[in-house]
């Protein structure tokens, strides 16, 4: 593999370029290390280890605010330190509770544990970002903060500790890339929300257990918790505007050892995603109604834990702009997108609710290469030459936002032909020609019923 060099204009005076060298070598290294030993959230010691080992011995001053997360500061020295700037850079450093399938001689080697959301990516990219930004700090006026967060997979999150350590004090702009299958290497930025807002629901069902042969004498929580999963999944179809985009996933039922007894209790784990806060409200709402109604016809009780919710990742224009043509300038016109919404949820939110920030997209590649498989999937897997592209973006990021004078970004434009549809989109399906229509054959066929 070899090292890739980028010649790019700063912003600061017409003309005037900067280039540094990607270590693509050294960031793929990093990259399969991680995903080897991918840590779940909260325990993720051995990661910060090896994250803080590496940013110390390039000279960068670091903090360890939580445990397990990694604060690296690079201080530039181009003009006064008092009047510069401070740019931050999130990268999400946990794994997720899933048994890798890939194959990969990098697969993991913790068993059950799996870095299937691309964290591995970030990191490494963020670490290479890193490097490079230390050995340009005379083009830095003002400092960049890599903030290397841990548990973004599991609520509360990692993000809402770190903010309310003071992690984001400091910031000016805050930045964060999350992989996606788009095509490699392409990075995609929208303005305004990008993300859902997300949060857990645990559900305890207490039932009476007992013999399978006498359930007369039993109240049975596998039978409350089955139709309370059926009469969850009504919410949506049937409680809410069909035009909002909203999601009731239940994603855990369990009760019960074996088939000749009736155990006691039942638990569902309960996954909601909306971006309407009335709407949020109202799901909760049914949740509680629906449980505690099927609870109660069957003579169970229901008790709920809410987990804090992560809110809705909502890039702040300025930063939007920013990363457009800082992306322009990194990797060309030609593999910057216009980015939509998805629906997953991210905890850099609450980061971007505390200073401007932007929340990028980075394609990872899909079906096209041969990677057909979504996040959290145990087959998913990233294009490691796509790194390349997210360092870059960072980078220049970091150069425009701390050039001397401090020049905003112009607006991104706003009807960019290059757009993409929000990853996760199914393919489109051939639509009968006129179909929905009063000339469609399907509007012939009902008059030729009546
Ligand atoms: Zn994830
Ligand atoms: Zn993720």
């Amino acid at each position: 593999m070899t090292e890739e060099t980028a010649t790019t204009t700063t912003g600061v005076r017409a003309g005037s370029t900067t280039s540094f060298t990607v270590p693509m070598e050294e960031v793929v290294e990093w990259r399969r290390h991680l995903h080897a030993h991918p840590e779940l959230s909260f325990r993720e010691f051995e990661t910060a280890d090896f994250i803080e080992e590496l940013l110390r011995e390039w000279g960068i001053t670091t903090v360890r605010l939580t445990p397990t997360s990694v604060i690296g500061t690079i201080a530039g020295t181009a003009g006064d330190p008092e009047t510069g700037r401070v740019v931050g850079f999130r990268a999400d450093i946990d794994a997720l509770p899933v048994q890798e399938e890939t194959g990969l001689e990098f697969a993991s080697r913790n068993p059950g544990v799996m870095h299937a959301c691309g964290h591995d990516v970030h990191t490494a990219m963020l670490l290479g970002t890193a490097k490079i930004l230390q050995s340009m700090r005379d083009q830095l006026h003002g400092k960049v903060v890599c903030i290397f967060q841990h548990a973004e997979e599991s609520l509360p999150g990692g993000a809402r500790e770190l903010v309310a350590a003071g992690a984001a004090d400091e910031l000016d702009e805050v930045y964060a890339f999350h992989v996606a299958p788009h095509p490699v290497g392409h990075v995609g930025i929208c303005r305004g929300r990008v993300s859902t807002m997300s949060g857990i629901v645990s559900i305890g069902i207490r039932g009476r257990g007992g013999h399978s042969s006498n359930p007369q004498l039993s109240v049975d929580p596998v039978l409350v918790a089955s139709e309370a999963t059926m009469l969850l999944n009504t919410i949506v179809s049937r409680n809410l505007d069909p035009r909002h985009m909203n999601i009731v996933n239940v994603g855990a039922l369990h009760s019960g050892e074996v088939g000749n007894v009736i155990p006691d209790t039942a638990r569902l784990e309960v996954s909601i995603r909306s971006v309407d806060e009335s709407d949020w409200e109202s799901i909760c709402h049914r949740i509680e109604t629906l449980v505690n109604g099927v609870c109660a016809a069957h003579g169970a009780q229901a008790n709920f834990e809410w987990q804090i919710p992560y809110p809705m990742v909502v890039n702040a224009d300025r930063a939007s702009d920013r990363a457009w043509h800082a992306a322009v300038k990194a990797i060309g016109e030609h593999r910057v997108f216009a980015a939509e919404p998805w629906s997953p949820s991210d905890d850099f939110s609450y980061f971007s609710r505390e200073v401007p920030g932007c929340y990028m997209f980075l394609g990872g590649g899909g079906p096209e290469v041969g990677m057909p498989f979504f996040l959290h999937n145990s087959r998913f897997d990233v294009v490691e030459r796509a790194m390349n592209a997210g360092v870059r973006v960072e980078v220049q990021i970091a150069l425009d936002a701390l050039a001397p004078g401090f020049p905003a970004a112009p607006e991104m434009p706003q009807d960019c032909e290059n757009r993409m549809e929000p990853a996760g989109t199914l393919p489109p399906r051939p639509v009968k020609p006129g179909f929905g229509t009063p000339q469609s054959k399907a509007a012939e066929v009902v008059k030729r019923k009546l």
